[in-house]
Formats: structure tokens, sequence, C-alpha cells
């Protein structure tokens, strides 16, 4: 088998990959999008002290020895919701009726729950004795000024951006999401929602490939079916050169008298990084590069398509987002059904994984997809290997 390996494809599209581009997105549209930076907290939060509950601000001193048949006697001096500022110091003796979130008056430094005393007109009675900070929340509980909020190359989810609005941050830097420009090439393909004619299929790449692009970020553009001809093909790719930071096709890069993509590359000008990944399926990729642009142009063979667009585009994708981890997820597992086929090269076969075991759908070839879309992970089949019994060791990749 001629070709480079797949580790060596990986390196080469993650050596040429264009860098990740920075830019700055209001809060409200950063969910799912990847931190550009560290981002510390530039205050305590919250930012003073306040009360927890529902009660009275009171100085725990003045409640000492206090019971319920003498219960300590205190004055109501104010009243405090959350969102006021009692400014006033507060004295012994004195206690300030307070609500959740309410912030602690100077002076005073335990609440009692309002379920647990009794009012009486401006008298407060009081029948058990607080500690010192007994229900009482400190400045900066929360978020200490200077705490790691988000490292860069996290993915902001909800709870993140929940934080970073309680740090008053109304934008975020982020790495811009990578540009894909997609498409199908095939003369044989048509449109969902077309009538289907002798000797035609329905395009199901371009929705796996999109799909999986959008699942990870990407922001994709969508091309029309690119018939088998080179010149149509260059030309319509070419448009997209400018915008993409990838171009992906599907279809037309092996030897058949139709596989247009070499001719595509070579009227793009582009240059080709390698034609050929040692794996089955999707051997004939080509990686090739136009300026900053990459192109990968994927077998048309929709596992195939599955196949290399997880285990050579994804790392790519990922590292072109920003991400921190580029590598695929690795584990050993025990196959619990048997694999009949030899497997002179490398192989890669769909598979379920769960908790170190791993189960296989009866189909297996290429030109199949129904079978993967349930399927998780993959088996690496190393070059060499014979048929495979059930309760064999396999490495598997998780996608
Ligand atoms: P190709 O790589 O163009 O030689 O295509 C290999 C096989 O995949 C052929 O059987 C094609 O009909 C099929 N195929 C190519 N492109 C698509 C597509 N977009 N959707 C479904 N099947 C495809
Ligand atoms: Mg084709």
């Amino acid at each position: 088998m001629e070709g480079i390996t797949l580790e060596q494809a990986v390196e080469l599209l993650l050596e040429r990959s264009p860098r990740p581009v920075r830019e700055e997105v209001p809060l409200m549209e950063a969910l799912g999008r990847i931190a550009a930076e560290d981002i510390k907290a530039s205050f305590d939060n919250p930012p003073f002290d306040r009360s927890p509950l529902d009660g009275y601000a009171i100085i725990a001193a003045d409640t000492e020895g206090a019971t319920a048949e003498k219960p300590a006697r205190l004055r109501i001096v104010g009243e405090e919701c959350a969102g006021d500022f009692f400014a006033a110091k507060v004295s012994s003796g004195e206690a300030v009726r307070i609500m959740t979130g309410g912030a602690m008056p100077k002076g005073t430094d335990a609440v009692i729950r309002q379920e647990d005393v009794r009012a009486e007109g401006e008298e407060l009675l009081i029948p058990y004795p607080l500690r010192h900070h007994e229900n009482y929340c400190f400045a900066g509980e929360d978020i200490s000024r200077g705490a790691t909020l988000v490292t860069a190359g996290e993915e902001l989810a909800a709870a993140r951006l929940a934080v970073l609005a309680s740090q008053g941050m109304a934008s975020v830097p982020v790495w811009r999401r990578p540009r894909v420009a997609v498409a199908s090439t095939g003369d044989e393909l048509i449109m969902p929602g077309q009538p289907l004619s002798p000797g035609k299929i329905y395009n199901s790449n371009l929705y796996l490939v999109t799909g999986r692009l959008r699942e990870l970020g990407c922001e994709t553009e969508v091309l029309d079916i690119l018939p088998d001809d080179p010149e149509n093909g260059a030309e319509k790719l070419s448009q997209k050169l400018a915008w993409a930071d990838i171009l992906m096709t599907t279809g037309g890069v092996s030897v058949g008298k139709k596989d247009i993509m070499h001719e595509v590359v070579r009227l793009l000008g582009a240059e080709r990084l390698f034609w050929g990944v040692q794996m089955k399926p999707g051997y004939p990729i080509i990686g090739y590069q136009k300026g900053e642009t990459i192109g990968l142009a994927l077998s048309g063979n929709p596992f195939a398509a599955y196949a290399t667009f997880e285990l050579i585009a994804r790392p790519l994708l990922t590292k072109l987002a920003g991400r921190k981890e580029t590598s695929l997820r690795r584990r050993r597992a025990v196959l619990e059904d048997a694999f009949p086929k030899a497997s002179k090269g490398r192989r890669f076969i769909r598979a379920f994984y769960e908790e170190g075991r791993v189960r296989l759908p009866e189909q297996h070839s290429s030109g199949s997809l129904f079978s993967a879309a349930g399927c998780n992970a993959f088996v690496d089949i190393p070059p060499g290997t014979g048929k495979l019994e059930a309760g064999a060791a396999v490495e598997v990749v998780l996608l």
C-alpha cells in the first residue's frame, strides 16, 4: 500500500492548519464557542458581605444568653431588601430587617431567620443566641478576585457564561468558527426532495459532513452538487477560497474515469499534500492547500467519508477551532462479536463501545452508512491482522 500513514496525514494537516482567528462576541452569542484566552475574575463576587436568608441583621454578641423565656430584645432600626443599601452603622441593641441577598449593614455580624423571631412593633425578640458570622455570606465567597474562570480552548457552556456574566462581562474573546465550504461531487447525485431517476442516488454525504461540521462548531457554506466535470468543480470551489479555511468535498478521488478531484486540485493551482492514506476505508483521500486554505477531498463511499472525516479532518478542525484537545480518545476494549475478515492493511470498522466492551453491527460495507448511524466508535485494526474472534482485545477510537 502506498500513501502516508494516518498519523502522518493528521500531523501534516495540523502543521499546515491556518491559525485560529480571534474575535470578541457578545456574551449572549457565546454559547458553545471556544474561549481564546484565560479569563480571570477582576473582583470578588458577591461584591459585598450579604445575607443568605430573610430575617434580621444583628450583632451576635447582643443575643448572648437569650432563651425562649428570656429573649434578647433589640430595636428594629430599618429595613433592607436585595438591591438596597443600608448606609448607617448599626450599634449594639439594634437590628435591621434584611432580605436574602441584602448587603450586611455595617456593624452587624449575623442574621437570624425571619421564622425564628417575634416582632412587636419596633421591638424584636430573639429566642436563642447567635454565633459571630452565623447565617452570614462573605464577599468573594463565590469567586475571589484573580481566580481563573475560563481557560483558553475551553468550550463555553451555559454555566460558564453565567460566571462571566456575574463578573459583568458583556462580551468574551473567542476563536472564530472554522469556515468550511462543503460540496458533494457526482453525476449520480440527486438532492433529497427531488424525484429519483434510474441510476441516480440521493446525496446523503452532504448531510453527514455538514452535520458533523456543525456539531463541531464550524460555520458551513453548502455548495450545489458538483457534476463530474473538473472545470466546473474547480470554478465553484475557487469562489470559496477567500472565505473558507477548509474546502471539503466527497467523491471523485479514486482512479475511476470520473474521479475529477485530481484535476480539480491541479486547476485550482493548489499544492497536493497527499493522496492516499494507509487505511481502509477511505484510502484515496486527497489533502491539498491553496494559499492558507486546506482542501480535503474525501472518498464518496459514505462510510469512507465518515471514517476519514473523523480520523483525518476532525483533528484539523479541532485545532482550527482553537480547542485544547486535538487527539481522539482511544480505549482498549474486548470485542463481543467476531469480525470475519482478515485485514491486510490497517482497517477501521464501525462499532458501539461501552465500558470496555465493543459490539459490532452486521453490515460493514463502506457503501453502507445505515449500520454506522448508531455507532460511537471505530475499532482500529492493525495491518496484518487475521479475522477477529469474539473476546479479542482491540483498540477503539471514540467518536
Ligand atoms: P466516488 O468516490 O465518487 O467514486 O463514489 C464512491 C461511491 O460513493 C459511489 O457508489 C457513489 O455513488 C457513492 N457516493 C458518492 N458521493 C455520494 C454522496 N454524496 N452521497 C451518497 N453516496 C455517494
Ligand atoms: Mg464520483
